[in-house]
């Protein structure tokens, strides 16, 4: 078989319980345990068939296969194997999702914020967002399960904070006849853009007053009593998707993670989980050697996972918190449904490679806003939640956490065009005053006038063009070349 054929292993997956450990069937679709109501992971029985093949075996077969030309290999499930080895090549939806670029911050950029670093653009996905990797998983394995049951119709729900309803919309578009999808958003508190491309997908579009966390009490309460698919993280299909965030990371850095700190948003801290998942499994197949450093980040306006993790081990407990207006306001959550999925992965991980191995920064929204600006005028793309990720780096270079020999990568979770309305408010110096965010002139821009309207009346073409030329070359003070007029 060659690296281009599509996988003929299979998985003998189960969902597996973080409360009560119990194991269950993956023949339904469940989001909580049965038995005791906490959240599940999937695994495979099979794994250590896999883990006999050595590190060499994946490495060679992941490199081959990153050329592969079929669609349903090309994106998330390159790691067919090690991602969810469920659907048929039939199930597996591909719109151009994953293998996101990994864009080396300038030497300008470098040398301001003092490290080598680098964001994973995760916001170069179909729907411009890192969730597009999670739903490939949720949707190929959706339509497995339909195929399987001949089921005729299946429905599918999710709240969000924009972007889960955004890629979600697009997947249920794609897939189209028997699934439709319903999406509930929080009224007010996702930005126009993501607002736009639910609705641009023709999916049903429902709103209640309320912050994301009173939207996703809502549609528990709906999986739990009537016929839906629940598509958001508490859907463990979408985590092994996110995953392929730790694999690309891996092999573009040719398997090495050693002096690699990768920092990470948390929300509803599934992409967390994901991550620390995906360099768990690698290690445990001896794909990679280290374990890279994972830097969980939240903004003061929303960080109980910080918290946590911030209060002496012996006296933790996992309390909710009411959140504050924020900018990285696809991370606003005040009561993460992964959160149980953190706490285990991180106890693994800091197992394997050390307390320093996992921690949890907290940064302000001037620090998010700033940052964000800061980069973007150093050639990237990133929404404000890349820049909370760019605050937290600069936070742990501050605190002495970063090593001079260390290399950060930061996820860019989404594309800064679906998150303009911050940097406009930034740039009017009109945020509310709950944010707390003044602007910095420094960093401040607006577009300049040239010509009032009245200015051009009457003047014809060649004239129009004449003065608004000569403006311009006064403005900036453009030198004339000899001899011309
Ligand atoms: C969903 C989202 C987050 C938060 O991810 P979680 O998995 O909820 O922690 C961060 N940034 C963007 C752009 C998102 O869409
Ligand atoms: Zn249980």
């Amino acid at each position: 078989m060659s690296a281009h054929d599509f996988p003929s292993y299979r998985g003998n997956m189960f969902y597996r319980c973080l409360g009560c450990a119990g194991e269950h069937g993956i023949d339904e679709l469940l989001y909580t345990c049965p038995r005791c109501g906490e959240v599940l992971l999937l695994e495979d029985r099979n794994f250590p068939e896999l883990q006999k093949k050595g590190g060499a075996y994946w490495r060679d077969l992941f490199d081959a296969r990153a050329a592969a030309k079929r669609p349903a290999l090309r994106g998330i499930f390159r790691f067919y194997e090690i991602t969810a080895p469920v659907p048929e090549e039939e199930d597996i939806i591909y719109l151009g999702e994953g293998n996101t670029p990994l864009i080396e911050a300038s030497p300008a950029l470098r040398g301001i914020v003092g490290r080598s670093f680098a964001y994973k653009n995760d916001g170069q996905n179909p729907s411009a967002s890192f969730k597009d990797r999670g739903m490939a998983c949720a949707f190929s394995y959706l339509r497995a399960l339909m195929r399987k049951h001949a089921w005729d119709e299946v429905l599918t729900v999710c709240a969000s904070t924009g972007d889960t309803s955004a890629s979600a919309a697009l997947y249920a578009a794609y897939a189209g006849g028997p699934i439709k999808s319903v999406v509930l958003l929080p009224q007010g508190k996702v930005t126009p853009q993501q607002l736009s491309q639910p609705l641009g997908g023709g999916a049903r579009v429902l709103e209640l007053p309320g912050v994301f966390d009173d939207c996703m009490k809502v549609v528990e309460f709906l999986a739990a009593r009537y016929r839906v698919a629940l598509l958001n993280s508490k859907n463990s299909w979408r985590i092994l998707g996110q995953e392929s965030y730790a694999f690309e990371l891996a092999q573009a850095r040719d398997w090495n993670m050693d002096k690699v700190c990768v920092f990470v948003p948390i929300g509803n801290a599934g992409n967390i989980t994901a991550v620390l998942r995906g360099f768990l499994k690698l290690h445990l197949l001896g794909v990679i050697d280290a374990l890279p450093r994972v830097f969980g980040v939240q903004s003061h306006h929303a960080d109980p996972v910080y918290r946590y993790y911030a209060t002496p081990a012996q006296n933790r407990a996992f309390r909710p918190v009411r959140v504050a207006p924020s900018a990285a306001q696809a991370a606003m959550i005040g009561n993460p449904v992964s959160f149980p999925r953190v706490r285990a992965l991180a106890e693994q991980y800091r197992a394997v490679a050390g307390e320093r191995a996992f921690q949890v920064l907290r940064v302000t929204e001037q620090a998010i806003m700033d940052c964000m600006l800061l980069v973007n005028r150093h050639g990237h793309t990133t929404c404000t939640q890349g820049g909370e990720c760019a605050a937290g780096l600069c936070e742990a270079i501050a605190a002495g956490l970063v090593d001079d020999d260390e290399y950060a990568v930061l996820d860019s979770t989404a594309h800064a065009l679906k998150f303009m309305d911050f940097q406009a408010l930034y740039f009017a110096d009109a945020f509310p005053p709950e944010y707390g965010i003044r602007a910095d002139p420094a960093l401040v821009n607006a577009p300049e006038i040239l010509l009032d309207p009245e200015e051009k009346e009457g003047l014809d073409e060649k004239d129009f063009v004449r003065k608004s030329a000569l403006r311009i070359a006064s403005r900036l003070d453009l030198i004339p070349i000899p001899d011309q007029k």
